[in-house]
């Protein structure tokens, strides 16, 4: 059930991040959920790896990032090049996807 991997999410987020998820690994691309609910402590620690150049993904401030209120995942993908095709997706769906800067990235619309 890849609904469970989704635990931390806000719950009517769920069933639209699991069909995501369904309908990425239906198509060959090996989705794999790479961060989900993130406390402000886990947020601070991403934002100062950021900031010291030590991540090649970027990060919201501490206070300022949807995965600390359930409201985000990370997921990648295989090829990563299909990236934006599942990220098309989300957004058809009406949620905003990260884009090339950050192409992991899903979430709430808002
Ligand atoms: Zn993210």
């Amino acid at each position: 059930m890849s609904a469970t991997l989704f635990r931390g999410l806000v719950p009517w987020l769920v069933p639209y991040a699991a069909y995501l998820f369904d309908t990425a690994a239906g198509a060959g691309l090996r989705p794999r959920v790479t961060s989900v609910f993130r406390t402000r402590q886990d947020q601070a620690r991403l934002w100062d790896r950021y900031q010291r150049g030590l991540s090649r993904l970027p990060a919201a401030p501490p206070g300022r990032s949807k995965h600390e209120r359930g409201l985000a995942f990370d997921m990648t993908v295989q090829p990563p090049e299909l990236a934006a095709a599942v990220g098309r997706l989300w957004q058809q769906m009406g949620g905003r996807w990260g884009g090339q800067r950050d192409p992991v990235h899903f979430e709430a619309p808002g």
